[in-house]
């Protein structure tokens, strides 16, 4: 019922730091309501935490897994990409393989939190079945990181290394989706990149850049908002502004059939183009 997503760029911030503010976002979200609760931090391959309950307890029982697993708190990353979600239950009853981020498979190749409903969702999961995935939950959205992963390994086949793009990858899961949502995806195969687009869910982004005068007063008419460089920034995605604003005052509004793709510092904002199947391109938006 609520997505919140956290990428910082070119500034150290400690595993505990990320983990915080991570379950911050999630506690601004609350208010929407939830059953259950998860996230995605980055180690060797993204890993994942989900339980279901209230905030509180995925909080503990991720203090307490990343303790069994020996995970330094004080380990320091100058890029990390961290997803969230708490979830209300449409399809699939609250339990912790129904929690979101879902997943592509074992090993976290593609992950995605979800709020709002894919109503095609049958019909993909059936075609996804005989191309030999096995699903694990009774949830809508698990068809999409396996969607994801069917496009992306589709692309690369016979290929040594991958040469399609994240947003590319995006772009194509879109054109199957049918019904509302609001997405934010992160991949093994893209470290420190995060996608998020929607279609009649709520999306925010934020932007904080770093050791600039520019931070307090600026807003989106600026046109360095959408910067394109690489200072130091944390980068917010969000379905309610509530859980930005603490942060930074840039928020900006994604509009249904926008991609917004966090890579290297940048943010750029794609248009998806149902009618030709393919997208329009990159959108330099100054917003009204
Ligand atoms: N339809 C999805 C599910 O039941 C997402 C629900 C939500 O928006 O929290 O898992």
């Amino acid at each position: 019922c609520g997505i919140f997503a956290y990428l910082n760029y070119n500034v150290n911030r400690e595993r505990r730091f990320i983990l915080q503010l991570l379950f911050n976002g999630l506690r601004r979200l609350e208010y929407r309501g939830y059953d259950s609760a998860g996230i995605a931090i980055d180690h060797d391959q993204p890993l994942v935490f989900r339980q279901e309950g209230n905030i509180e307890s995925l909080v503990k029982s991720v203090y307490q897994e990343v303790d069994a697993l020996g995970l330094d708190l004080e380990k320091s990353f100058s890029v990390h990409a961290g997803i969230a979600h708490t979830r209300w239950a449409t399809h699939g009853e609250p339990a912790p393989r129904n929690s979101h981020p879902q997943t592509s498979g074992d090993e976290n190749e593609f992950l995605v939190v979800h709020n709002g409903v894919i109503t095609n969702y049958q019909v993909l999961k059936e075609t996804l079945i005989r191309h030999g995935f096995t699903f694990e939950s009774e949830t809508d959205t698990e068809v999409i990181p396996k969607l994801a992963k069917y496009v992306f390994d589709k692309a690369n086949e016979g290929e040594g290394s991958h040469t399609v793009t994240f947003s590319e990858v995006v772009l194509e899961v879109m054109r199957h989706l049918e019904g509302a949502y609001a997405l934010i995806f992160k991949s093994l195969h893209y470290p420190n990149e995060l996608i998020a687009c929607k279609r009649g869910s709520p999306l925010l982004l934020g932007v904080k850049e770093l050791n600039e005068e520019s931070n307090s007063g600026s807003t989106f008419h600026d046109s360095k908002f959408l910067s394109n460089n690489d200072h130091p920034k944390e980068l917010f995605l969000s379905s309610d502004a509530n859980a930005i604003v603490e942060h930074t005052k840039k928020v900006l509004m994604i509009e249904d059939g926008e991609v917004v793709h966090l890579k290297d510092g940048n943010v750029s904002i794609l248009k998806f183009d149902n009618d030709k199947g393919r997208h329009g391109g990159s959108l330099s938006r100054p917003a009204s």
